[in-house]
């Protein structure tokens, strides 16, 4: 967790803007996650509550040792986060990505822990192995031990 993040991955950016655009006007939210210390897979809550807000959702994710934070949508367009998207970043990681309408390159915006805007650099990476699964499997599988 402790990791520096060089950046996310193009193709990463790229899906978090086409599934935030594809869930307007509802929110999208996601956790991310990094490899070699760039951000190239996001992982979204199976189950949505319709209860609770997009982003309260993302407590039941399981946290790895990759996670670097979280993404989520502002259908209203605004940047910005919210108090309670606050207290979400300081509960995990440091890398905060928050995409607003009309969701596009330069409609999103990447906020530390405290909600400090912080820089994110885009990477043109060939996504190869994720490690984050091959994590994940091997704390949740455990059908081969
Ligand atoms: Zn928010």
């Amino acid at each position: 967790m402790k990791k520096k993040i060089k950046g996310i991955a193009r193709d990463a950016l790229k899906f978090v803007l086409e599934v935030s655009a594809s869930s307007h006007p509802k929110e999208f939210a996601g956790m991310l996650y990094e490899t070699d210390g760039i951000i190239t897979d996001i992982d979204v809550p199976i189950t949505q509550s319709s209860n609770v807000s997009a982003v309260m959702n993302l407590f039941m994710l399981p946290v790895s040792p990759h996670t670097v934070g979280s993404v989520h949508s502002h259908p209203s367009g605004a940047l910005q986060p919210s108090d309670a998207d606050i207290r979400l970043f300081m509960q995990s990681g440091n890398c905060h990505i928050i995409v607003g309408y009309p969701y596009d390159t330069t409609s999103w915006a990447c906020y530390d822990r405290i909600g400090d805007r912080r820089k994110l650099d885009v990477l043109d990476i060939e996504i190869e192995e994720s490690a984050v699964y091959k994590d994940i499997q091997e704390t949740f599988g455990g059908e081969d031990d």
